[in-house]
């Protein structure tokens, strides 16, 4: 951070570590971590994240959504599994081999196509099954029609099985029953596995972060840590005190304009706020082209000097403003919170989600490129 940046975004390392550690506490011993760093880190930087935990002991791995992704973090050095959570496409598959990606596995096709580029690069393919409980999103049936996927897996040459895997549509409910019946279905199908079939899976999975706060039964091998890691919670309906979690990002600007409005002038496009009475106005050099939400208009606020500046009209997509009125110290260049403390106060991402009608992942994902992390 400089004082010529626009707006910059801080990401605490050390509040990762912190997550990280609070998580495991609540873990069995035997339990590993594997981080999903999906999203370039939800928007966190999974880079500088994954170097920053490959070495805690409990760390299992890391997981992404696209081969692309998990080819970048083996790119910049990373060794631990990496897994790609979504469906892989056939033209990465021998890379894929070559650098010991594990994909979700849930279509024979892809089985069979795996199979021969594992075969000619002299490398094979640890696999995770994908199971579907109740996503109806991607994976197989925990039925016979399952069974017999997980048979072909098992016959086909250069194909490992090392994990096999469910998601939870629900766990982030207060009522854990749509969970736990996922959760039994899943464990019914991995001990039908093991009798029908004679083989023990060792990386059994099914909790994501609203599993590790909230469901201890469902923490089998490993979790899968998505949105917890960022010290952030995956619904308002989860326990808050179990897992103690540290926010991790922190979104500031400067202000670069003050200006004296006299009651009745109409702040920024449509119109839609107009001064009541003479009103001190401080322009923002961000917006919603920085992942700044739109619907933030009128309804959000920001931290100056640890008081809330009430924000005026529409933002922009590279500006917006905001009385300070109320902050008579406010001047030009002075640095302004977006999310993140500031004083005694705090903006949550869960705020502005709740606010402009988005969800934190959501807001946290859509944060800019061009807005720089630092990392600390
Ligand atoms: N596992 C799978 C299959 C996912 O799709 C996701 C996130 O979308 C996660 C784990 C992590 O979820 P969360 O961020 O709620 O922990």
């Amino acid at each position: 951070m400089n004082n010529y940046d626009r707006i910059w975004a801080t990401v605490d390392l050390d509040a990762i570590k912190h997550n990280m550690a609070a998580m495991k506490a609540n873990l069995r011993e035997e339990t590993k971590i594997i981080a999903v760093v999906k999203t370039d880190g939800y928007g966190h930087g999974a880079v500088p994240i994954a170097h920053e935990i490959e070495d805690l002991p409990y760390l299992y791995g890391f997981a992404v959504a696209t081969v692309e992704e998990a080819l970048i973090l083996r790119g910049s050095g990373i060794r631990k599994p990496v897994l790609i959570l979504g469906y892989t496409f056939p033209y990465c598959y021998e890379k894929m081999a070559r650098e010991e990606i594990r994909p979700a596995v849930f279509r024979e096709d892809m089985l069979e196509e795996m199979g021969k580029a594992a075969v000619s690069c002299g490398r094979p393919v640890k696999i995770h099954i994908k199971v579907d409980t109740g996503m109806s999103r991607i994976g197989i049936r925990p039925d016979e029609s399952g069974l017999a996927f997980v048979r072909k897996c098992m016959e086909t040459p250069g194909i490992e099985i090392e994990g096999i895997f469910t998601h939870f549509a629900r766990a982030d409910e207060t009522d854990k029953t749509p969970a736990r019946q996922q959760l039994e279905q899943f464990l019914d199908f991995t001990g039908r596995i093991r009798r029908e079939l004679g083989i023990h899976i060792p990386v059994q999975h099914c909790s994501n972060s609203a599993g590790i706060v909230g469901l201890g039964e469902a923490n089998l091998d490993v979790v899968r840590a998505g949105i917890t890691l960022y010290g952030l919670w995956p619904s308002e309906q989860v326990a808050k005190d179990i897992v103690p979690l540290e926010p991790v990002l922190s979104l500031r600007s400067r202000i670069v304009y003050i200006k004296e409005l006299e009651a009745g002038r109409a702040v920024s496009y449509g119109g839609t706020f107009v001064t009541q009475a003479p009103t001190r106005v401080a322009t923002i050099p961000a917006g919603y082209g920085d992942g700044y939400p739109r619907g933030l208009s009128n309804k959000g606020s920001v931290l100056i000097a640890g008081k809330r500046a009430p924000i005026l009209g529409r933002i922009c997509m590279d500006q917006f403003m905001v009385d300070v009125t109320g902050i008579p110290e406010a001047k030009e260049g002075d640095v302004v919170t977006l999310i993140g403390p500031d004083g005694d106060d705090a903006i949550t991402m869960e705020e502005l989600g709740e606010l402009s009608g988005r969800f934190n992942y959501e807001l946290a994902c859509c944060l800019n490129k061009r807005v720089p992390r630092v990392y600390v």
